[in-house]
């Protein structure tokens, strides 16, 4: 039997287009046994080298490349009946091509983009060094201008087509042949009729008879160009779907994407065929059995076709020093930081002094001295600018060269965190280090990386959102027409979860009875979760990544392909599902096509920036206090120093609203019965209270982790005496600080290396392996675990046996300490300033769910404030600031928490500083109205007792809009729009007619407007 290759394929990365998972397709060729595959997306390389890699995987060869969006003539111009935008394939023959590939797809995006990201015949030239090229489908240029051009003819409102040209086709084969390097470009044929009977209405056939006879005048028109111009052929299967039976699911994709129904005869995007699949090679060579030479050219192409792209070298920038060596540069930066936080004489120095000298050699070693210069001149930027930065997240807070470089705040040696969590020598990666900045000015420090690094050096992450189970169900159920009460029951009968923990149709389908029951009652709902089954996992839009960005030392397209996100054209269609990336245009960084793991491999430095709203708000919590009380607390000892026994009581009485990730009721209540002494309590509850603690049963006593926890801790207060058991004497320091129960991920690192006598690089290996549950992997470890246990800890089997299934358990819901303890370094500063200053913090917390439109955050603040017997002022016209400010021992809303103020506080304060308070009801209306105050604002400033000083509400509430429509006509009349004629009087109601309203229905109505005083708790 003859071969082939599958040259033209779409992943589903093709978006909302072609359903199938790179995994799936690499799965299914090399079943079929091909040598090699292509895969070429539309317009993007998104998946190049996820395909990649799976491909050398599975023992197929890889070809990447792209089905480009080509401009006809020129991407200086854009899309017209001139100059349409056609399909091109290009195909990568090496690393060269593979590189001018990313730049051809990087331009598109930057310099062509019109609607789709395109290229031109001249751009492709420039970079045509090691491609190749064919003629697409259909929509290729040659091929258009064989089968007649479509067009919308604007006056008759409807298609059209052109005649069809074989000189115009001639000519521009001729154009692209001279685009490519000599022999590198092909035309391409395809067939894709179909004898099966789809059960396709009459349009839809048609449509299909369309396709096919066009095929057909291409497959002709090829043919000839082939001979005249001496251009070779080559045969494609449009790959849209891995197998023949998801054609019908790839339909249901066109009626989601378009938000139609699918049996809408009139539907317009529709596929007609059923064999856009990834054939077998015998079903190619027999459909194309009269063209065995353009078969045998496309196993030529693949043999042409040899990629490898480099991996593990890695980009990392190098710091600039002005000039100084940077290896002594970084140790001076080290020094520096070191004599002010470990003074000689100081309780940590001597251990200190080894820890760094070990740090060092690592991290040098490992080559990612520039890295952490980077970082610390991040933070170093933002914190001299003025920019709340946080103590550390994540396993950073274990180096104490982190430390003493700025970019953590906590001592690794006081809080016993391990540097081996978080870099281990014997694993070569780079390390991850995630900062944290306040949430209003994290973007200035995005800014600042491209101008230190440059723009083409910079990039955000793409992330891609794709359909899973609850949505699918409603996109997909949609479609089908299904009733939305049917949809809605089922789609909140589907598990949420993400992640691994993902619910999925294929398992729905077995266990959700309701599926099962729909599905067993009606054909429509058996078709529709079938579809759903196929769709599974289909990417439905590229977005960016939350926070994540890379830095590389050079232009970033000679590694990745990258893509300025656009925002959609105006003119676009309403009713489709985004297919591009809608951004803020002012937004100047470019994104990577590749998601986030592909980068790391490459080499390339990833950094996140994380926007944490807690740092706003302690920040205006201490400007505040500075401009009321003229104190600087950033000073103050216990602020610093995490000893404060009145933070801790604050704690221990669970009065932690607006208190950093103690605001839950579940962990409220258990920091009451913990009853935090020292910030060793706080870690270990913000560690404890999470799924995995919550449920891990201790067998021995049948109790949960937490529940243990709590009882061992309120045993040792009761008596300080009381001691647990524990299966090996080390262990006795190792556990003290959380009472005899293992909760910290450095625990077990620190009992393998007592106990086993492992390195902590084994430890950290040791730890991962074991909680990933993988059976090989953990009686791996258990064999020389039990090596070290009974040899070097000198344990009996039994107790050996014994330790180690703890350590398996607690591997599995042990949490990592450097980040418990640099996060429980917020909980207790804002639980200090609430205890504290309490007027302030609670102002700031209230300024900062002032953006929350739902009131939620707002209501529960100001009951808290309530409880805790602050005086809470209601909104005042003539005293409420722009923000919640302190008064007179207690607190002043300000307007914007009157509901249906909000659009215009900002104006009535403005007006206020300017011309001072309002000094009757009149004088108030008169001006209220020049700054734009409506009906509905009136009512709810009156209503809400805001207006109270100025006048008798009543009156006002009864009066108030009749004259601000009297105002509003003189005002009109003063600026000359009116007749000349009317009087220039203003009519003042005789207000003391005013019907007294009870005062019941005016406190009712008074909550009504500031619902922030209902003490419900919600
Ligand atoms: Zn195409
Ligand atoms: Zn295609």
């Amino acid at each position: 039997m003859g071969d082939f290759v599958h040259l033209h394929v779409h992943s589903n990365y093709s978006i909302l287009d072609a359903i199938s998972s790179i995994d799936s397709l690499v799965t299914e060729a090399a079943q079929q046994k091909y040598s090699a595959l292509a895969l070429t997306d539309h317009g993007n390389m998104h998946g190049s080298f996820e395909f990649y890699k799976t491909a050398k995987k599975a023992g197929v060869k890889p070809i990447v490349g792209v089905e480009v969006y080509c401009a006809r003539d020129t991407v200086k111009e854009p899309r017209t009946r001139d100059n349409p935008t056609d399909h091109m394939v290009i195909l990568a023959r090496n690393e060269t091509g593979y590189k001018n590939l990313l730049k051809l797809v990087t331009r598109a995006s930057l310099e062509g983009f019109n609607y789709v990201p395109r290229v031109d015949p001249d751009m492709i030239r420039e970079h045509r060094e090691g491609l190749i090229g064919t003629s697409a489908c259909l929509s290729g240029g040659i091929n258009s201008y064989a089968i007649g051009e479509k067009f919308y003819n604007r006056s008759t409102k409807t298609y059209e087509y052109t005649d069809p040209s074989y000189d115009k086709a001639l000519a521009y084969a001729d154009r692209l042949k001279n685009t490519f390097e000599e022999g590198c470009f092909y035309l391409e044929i395809q067939d894709h009729s179909t004898d099966n009977d789809m059960g396709l209405n009459q349009c839809r056939m048609e449509s299909q008879k369309w396709m096919v006879d066009k095929q057909k005048i291409v497959t002709e028109t090829a043919i000839r160009i082939s001979k005249e111009l001496n251009i070779p052929l080559t045969v494609s299967n449009d790959v849209h779907h891995t197998k023949q039976c998801d054609w019908n699911a790839k339909d249901t994709l066109f009626a989601v994407r378009t938000i139609s129904k699918k049996y809408d005869p009139e539907r317009k995007l529709t596929t007609d065929s059923d064999q856009f699949y990834l054939k077998s090679k015998a079903e190619m060579i027999d459909r194309f059995r009269d063209f065995p030479e353009a078969i045998n050219n496309t196993v030529l192409i693949a043999e042409q076709c040899n990629l490898d792209i480099t991996v593990g070298e890695n980009h990392i920038p190098v710091f600039d020093t002005e000039g100084q060596d940077v290896t002594k540069y970084w140790r001076n930066k080290i020094r520096e930081g070191f004599e002010t936080k470990y003074r000689p004489g100081t309780e940590y120095r001597t251990e200190a002094v080894q820890r760094v000298k070990y740090e060092i050699e690592v991290i040098e070693s490992m080559g990612f001295v520039s890295y952490f210069l980077m970082v610390a001149d991040f933070i170093s930027h933002a914190r001299g600018i003025d920019i709340p930065v946080g103590p550390g997240r994540g396993s950073a807070a274990g180096s104490i060269v982190s430390y003493c470089l700025g970019i953590t705040e906590i001592c690794p040696l006081e809080h016993k965190l391990i540097f081996e969590r978080f870099l281990n020598s014997e694993r070569i990666s780079l390390p991850d280090i995630d900062i944290d900045f306040c949430k209003k000015r994290v973007g200035e420090v995005y800014g600042y990386a491209q101008q230190k690094y440059g723009e083409k050096n910079v990039a955000r992450i793409a992330t891609f959102s794709s359909m899973w189970a609850r949505s699918l169900i409603r996109d997909v159920g949609k479609a089908y027409d299904i009733p939305k009460e049917e949809i809605d029951s089922v789609a909140s009968s589907i598990p949420e979860g993400a992640g691994e923990f993902r619910a999925k149709i294929e398992e729905q389908a077995e266990d959700n009875e309701l599926i099962k029951a729909y599905a067993s009652s009606s054909e429509v709902w058996k078709t529709m979760i079938d579809d759903a089954k196929a769709l599974e996992g289909a990417k439905k839009a590229v977005s960016k990544h939350a926070a994540g960005f890379v830095i590389g030392d050079d232009d970033l397209t000679k590694y990745i392909p990258l893509m300025r996100p656009v925002k959609n054209k105006p003119g676009k269609k309403k009713n489709q599902v985004e297919q591009e990336v809608s951004i803020d245009t002012t937004d100047t960084m470019m994104f990577t096509q590749y998601p986030m793991d592909d980068l790391e491999e490459l080499g390339l430095i990833k950094m996140d920036f994380l926007a944490l709203e807690t740092l706003t708000i302690i920040q205006d919590c201490i400007k505040l206090i500075q401009k009321y009380e003229n104190i600087d607390v950033t000073t103050n000892v216990t602020y610093n120093n995490l000893l404060s026994p009145t933070a801790y009581s604050l704690m221990s009485l669970g009065n932690t609203l607006g208190v950093f990730q103690c605001e839950s009721p579940g962990l409220r209540h258990l920091l009451m019965q913990i009853r935090p002494e020292q910030f060793s309590d706080v870690v270990a509850a913000i560690a404890l209270y999470r799924p995995g603690p919550m449920d891990a049963i201790d067998e021995a006593t049948g109790m949960t982790m937490m529940d243990k926890y709590v009882q061992n801790r309120t045993f040792k207060r009761q008596d300080e005496s009381f001691t647990w058991e524990v299966l090996h004497p080390e262990m006795d320091d190792i556990l003290k600080e959380t009472y005899g129960i293992i909760i910290y991920q450095e625990q077990i690192m620190d009992i393998c290396r007592k106990v086993c006598g492992y390195t902590y690089n084994e430890a950290d290996k040791f730890r991962k392996a074991v909680g990933k549950k993988i059976p090989e992997l953990v009686a791996k470890e258990k064999k020389a675990f039990m090596k070290g246990a009974l040899g070097q800890g000198s344990m009996v089997q039994s107790d050996a046996d014994k330790l180690f299934g703890q350590l398996e358990t607690f591997a599995r819901y042990g949490f990592n300490k450097s980040h418990a303890a640099a996060y429980a370094v917020l909980t207790y500063r804002t639980a200090w300033l609430k205890q504290e200053y309490p007027i302030y913090y609670m102002s700031a917390l209230l300024n900062a769910s002032s953006n929350k439109s739902d009131g939620i955050d707002k209501r529960k603040y100001v009951n808290d404030c309530l409880l805790n017997n602050m005086k809470v002022y209601a909104p005042d016209i003539n005293k409420s600031e722009l923000t919640v400010v302190p008064e007179n021992g207690g607190i002043r809303c300000n307007l914007s928490m009157i509901r249906g103020v909000d659009g215009v506080s900002e104006k009535i304060i403005a007006e206020r500083k300017e011309n001072g308070e309002h000094t009757s009801f009149v004088d108030c209306i008169t001006r209220l109205s020049k700054v734009g105050v409506n009906k509905t604002s009136l009512e709810a400033l009156i209503n809400s007792g805001s207006m109270d000083s100025i006048g008798n509400r009543d009156q006002m509430a009864h009066y108030g809009w009749d004259l601000l429509q009297s105002v509003r006509k003189k005002q009109k009349r003063e600026e000359g729009f009116a007749s000349i004629l009317d009087d220039d009087e203003l009519d003042i109601p005789d207000m003391s007619s005013a019907p007294t309203l009870d005062k019941k229905v005016k406190d009712s109505m008074s909550v009504k407007y500031l619902e922030l005083y209902s003490l419900e708790d919600k």
